[in-house]
């Protein structure tokens, strides 16, 4: 059995206070909530004050990014080790948004998860197809190529504890959500993909999906048998809609 990973993107919102505001509401909201793990990944910044504020509790935290570098003159960069300090566990990589705007490639990815990993940090890979590969029927060779050339490398055992969020990058941010049963289709052959390479470590791999998930389409995606979890960006701002989220509400 996979556990169920519940992952909230903060992306560039919410300042330490704010964050720490979010954080007092959303735990005893989720305090009883077992055989989950819920994540939260503010920016850089609140990284420090989420700390603090969830010692003690079932939330964990995790960072948008991060430098493959152990340390070095990277100006503006953070290393694998300053995140582990601040007790972050997890790490997204290679989100669109990254992709997009900064021009992160597989190869970058590749390297960076593999710096994860070295620096005990759960690597959670994005990847998905934009709205013009989509309309061109392209979105499972995309996703291939993201899913091989991102994780290049690795060894059924590291490939077991990393994370997959699948994000079709034209359901981010615009209230479309892919409908379940398209969602499961692209997880499901991800993990084909995965087994194909690394046979059955493919079936410890969580798989997430991520685009305009909210309170009111969790459960359905929680039903498709290979979607573990989900990456969530806007309905993870709130206390409240995060929890019915977490909840599967
Ligand atoms: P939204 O949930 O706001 O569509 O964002 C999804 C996302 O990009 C999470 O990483």
């Amino acid at each position: 059995m996979r556990t169920p990973v519940l992952a909230g993107n903060w992306k560039m919102y919410m300042t330490p206070e704010e964050g720490r505001q979010m954080v007092q509401a959303l735990i005893p909201l989720v305090a009883d909530c077992q055989e989950r793990e819920i994540v939260l990944c503010p920016p850089y910044t609140s990284l420090a004050a989420l700390a603090e504020a969830l010692k003690g509790t079932n939330i964990a935290s995790g960072a948008q990014n991060m430098h493959p570098a152990k340390e070095g003159a990277y100006t503006g960069e953070v290393a694998p080790g300053m995140l582990k300090a601040l007790n972050c566990k997890y790490v997204i990589l290679g989100h669109s948004e990254r992709r997009q705007y900064f021009g992160e490639t597989d190869a970058m990815v590749a390297e960076k998860v593999k710096a994860a990993l070295a620096a005990n940090l759960i690597p959670i890979v994005c990847v998905g197809e934009t709205l013009a590969q989509r309309e061109q029927g392209i979105t499972e060779p995309v996703v291939d190529i993201q899913v091989r050339l991102g994780l290049a490398g690795l060894s059924p055992e590291e490939l077991a504890g990393i994370i997959i969020a699948y994000e079709p990058v034209w359901a981010i941010g615009t209230g479309k959500t892919a409908s379940s049963a398209d969602a499961q289709k692209v997880c499901r052959f991800i993990r084909s993909v995965l087994s194909s390479w690394h046979g059955d470590a493919a079936k410890k791999v969580r798989i997430l999906y991520g685009g305009s998930v909210k309170p009111d389409n969790i459960r359905e995606l929680m039903e498709q048998p290979d979607i573990d979890g989900a990456l969530v960006g806007g309905a993870s701002l709130k206390a409240d809609s995060f929890a019915r989220i977490v909840r599967f509400e």
